[in-house]
């Protein structure tokens, strides 16, 4: 395969089209908005002088892997020479039956058509398009670059020789997949979710504080990031609908997510990227800020 295109240009989509071009792709990034098709170039650009800085590439090779992307906002025309797509746009299932019904039309019949998804089934996605068999989940981790996991999802249609391409190309993009069923929440959500939803009734039921829950995960654990930060991080808005499918999916009360996480994203607390969750963030501060509501 040489032509991939990449539907939506925010957090993921960016670090999958860097991922790809850097591989050697042709890749066309797709963005039903303009700016942030501008804003993706930028950040693929500043992720590519970092590492640059630290010697992992070339000046040459950050030229070569911007030359490969081009940018679209049109998707029709964005997908019609791909051989896979990728889609990474917002995470509503409504949208993505209506992108994956567009993509089905517009991309040649043999494409494969792949999303990002972090708990849309993948079936169900599947189901809106008439290439069910050529449909699978491709979970990248966030930061793209950084994380070496692709977590590939068989839709209950997907094809045994669909699934063993995408994970030969995992390989070739130097990330380790690994192959997981279609199931609520797969296997990254549904063992990780809970965890924060845990971390977060813990908070709401005083049983300690914030930073107190981070630390006993971080050096208790061995985890890199506590739950909560790690929560901030994700999006609470992502966790929450991520519960919900949990919920909705097993039928199992046991997934409900804590009142605290759903009073923090009605009030526009949805972490990192909205300034405050359950620490505070400045922009070019690296410091962890508990925030306000939950400082002692
Ligand atoms: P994001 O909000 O940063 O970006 C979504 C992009 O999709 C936006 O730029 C938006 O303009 C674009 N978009 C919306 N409708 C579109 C359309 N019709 N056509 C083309 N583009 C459209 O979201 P994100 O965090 O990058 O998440 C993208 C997907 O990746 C979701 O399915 C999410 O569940 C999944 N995911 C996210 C993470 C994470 O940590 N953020 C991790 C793994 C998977």
């Amino acid at each position: 395969m040489k032509n991939i295109s990449v539907i939506g240009a925010g957090t993921m989509g960016n670090g999958i089209a860097h991922v790809f071009a850097m591989n050697g792709y042709a890749v066309s990034l797709i963005d039903i908005s303009g700016p942030a098709l501008e804003k993706a170039l930028a950040t693929i650009s500043k992720n590519l002088d970092r590492m640059v800085a630290k010697e992992k590439i070339s000046a040459d090779d950050k030229a070569a892997t911007l030359a490969n992307i081009t940018t679209y906002t049109d998707l029709a025309k964005g997908v019609k020479s791909a051989e896979l797509v990728v889609e990474a746009a917002t995470e509503n299932i409504d949208l993505k039956l209506k992108i994956f019904a567009q993509m089905d039309e517009a991309a040649p019949a043999d494409a494969i058509l792949a999303t990002n998804t972090s708990s849309i089934s993948i079936t169900k996605i599947a189901a809106a398009t008439k290439r069910p068999e050529k449909v699978i989940g491709m979970h990248f981790m966030n930061p793209v670059p950084v994380m070496k996991l692709v977590e590939v999802i068989r839709g209950y249609a997907t094809s045994d020789e669909v699934t063993s391409i995408i994970m030969e190309m995992s390989k070739g993009l130097k990330k380790v997949p690994v192959e997981v069923n279609d199931y609520p929440g797969f296997v990254a959500n549904r063992i990780l979710m809970p965890m924060i939803n845990e971390a977060i009734y813990s908070l709401y039921e005083g049983v300690a504080g914030v930073e107190e829950i981070d630390t006993v995960m971080k050096l208790g654990m061995a985890h890199p990031m506590g739950p909560l930060q790690l929560a901030d991080f994700i999006g609470l808005d992502v966790c929450l609908s991520i519960l919900h499918v949990l919920k909705d999916g097993f039928g199992n009360p046991k997934y409900a997510p804590c009142p605290l996480l759903v009073n923090m994203v009605t009030a526009g607390k949805k972490g990192r990227k909205s300034g405050e969750g359950f620490y505070t963030y400045t922009a070019g501060s690296k410091e962890l800020v508990v925030a306000p509501s939950f400082k002692k």
